[in-house]
């Protein structure tokens, strides 16, 4: 039976239907011959290919058959950093967290408006040939915005990253410049929040009051929150490099050696389903209970935590507390050069390096943590990564000749580059597919 909205007789456009060897949802089981209709920028029809109307497919709507491929949500990039893109393999990896951040401070503090445009652009093209429909930012560079959103297809939420110890801002005073900015933001595809960078690199009053506007004008937020083991010692013991390079740069540190990174954050406010926490590579004991009884969500970014190898990230004990994980690129200024090769945003090669280091996880599990979970995280449930009747119509099809059974396997080895990418009924790639 055929998945569907009633279907009315569109008064102006066609409907589109797209018909392939395999119809792959994220939260239902894959449609062998399956096909999607797609009217405006909606999906409408879920269903296989024999269960599409007949006057559908007699002239109503135009057809395309995608043949030998799997046709799929677009991927939701769960975090990215798309004007560091220029920053590829800039330094190799570091032996510790510490040691990176003076060098990426050092270079930030050298870019120009339109080496972060730059950047952010490549970075955006990149995604969006590797099947990112959906990308959660943090942006560095507000100004950049709306510019930057216009310049690619893509659905962009940019979280405004916000920081203030080395600049010894008044919060408030920062925090309001971030508002300002959102409110003058309007889009109909992109959107902007707030991004409070990381317990150490955040006073706990801009913290507090970012949780408080958040809660008032019920915005997402993101930040990284227990990265590295430096953070942790940090805040749980009051010590250690990270600790001593941030004293002697004049934070104040009273707020270490009360807990965890994650329970600072907790005693800020910051929790609760509005809240997605980047990393989450250190956690104690508590910590668990905390991020699941909060119902936070919990980014994993496999790329980067092997750039700075980090401890075994802590993926059973999190699903097996039901936490909501997904998976994002970082940016390349975190993923390791190896010799030669071009680096590339691209979540296919992210889900790759999971894969292989988490051999127990299911095809199926890591598809939704490329798709489902992050539109959970991000207030986007039903409306993208899933095809599912009323979800915008952003689709990926990739090549694929094999059986229905195989098809998430398929996806999560498949290198990166779809044969067609949809966002909001418009193709962005796959000029050989739409046809006239
Ligand atoms: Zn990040």
């Amino acid at each position: 039976m055929a998945d569907h909205l009633s279907y009315q007789p569109p008064g102006d456009g066609r409907p589109l239907v797209l018909r392939a060897r395999v119809v792959l949802p994220a939260a239902k089981p894959p449609i062998e011959d399956g096909a999607i209709l797609v009217f405006r920028d909606r999906i409408v029809v879920v269903a296989a290919w024999k269960d599409i109307p007949g006057e559908l497919k007699s002239g109503t709507a135009k057809i395309i058959d995608l043949g030998d491929a799997i046709l799929m949500p677009g991927l939701v990039n769960a975090h990215c950093h798309l004007d560091y893109t220029g920053m590829a393999g800039l330094w190799p990896p570091p032996k510790k967290f510490t040691e990176w951040i003076p060098r990426m401070l050092a270079a930030k503090a050298e870019w120009s408006y339109s080496d972060y445009a730059r950047s952010w652009i490549q970075g955006a093209k990149m995604l969006e040939r590797s099947g990112t429909t959906t990308v959660a930012d943090i942006e560095a560079a507000p100004e950049l915005l709306p510019d930057v959103w216009d310049s690619t297809a893509l659905r962009v939420v940019s979280f405004l990253e916000l920081t203030g110890i080395r600049s010894k801002r008044d919060p408030k005073e920062i925090l309001g410049e971030a508002i300002d900015k959102i409110d003058s933001l309007a889009h109909p595809r992109c959107s902007a929040s707030l991004s409070p960078h990381a317990p150490y690199s955040t006073s706990p009053e801009l913290l507090r009051l970012c949780a408080q506007i958040g809660r008032e004008k019920n915005l997402r937020f993101v930040a990284h929150v227990a990265e590295s083991e430096q953070e942790f010692e940090m805040f749980a013991h009051a010590r250690g490099e990270m600790f001593d390079w941030l004293k002697r740069n004049g934070r104040d540190n009273s707020d270490c050696g009360l807990g965890s990174p994650f329970q600072h954050v907790e005693r800020a406010g910051l929790s609760g389903e509005n809240f997605i926490a980047i990393h989450a590579n250190y956690l104690d004991e508590a910590d668990f209970g905390l991020i699941a009884g909060k119902k936070l969500s919990v980014v994993h970014c496999p790329r980067s935590h092997e750039y700075f190898n980090h401890q075994p990230f802590p993926l059973e004990r999190l699903l097996a507390a039901h936490v909501n994980v997904c998976l994002g690129t970082d940016s390349l200024a975190t993923v390791t050069k190896h010799d030669k090769e071009e680096l590339e945003l691209n979540l296919f090669q992210d889900m790759q390096l999971f894969a292989r280091k988490n051999p127990a996880v299911q095809p199926q599990t890591i598809l939704k943590m490329v798709t489902i979970n992050g539109a959970l995280a991000f207030g986007m449930k039903g409306k993208i990564g899933d095809l599912t009747v009323g979800a915008f119509a952003d689709l990926i099809a990739i090549p694929f000749t094999g059986k229905t059974s195989d098809a998430a396997e398929a996806v999560v080895h498949f290198p990166g580059h779809v044969r067609a990418s949809m966002i909001g009924g418009r193709w962005i790639v796959g000029d050989d597919v739409k046809g006239p």
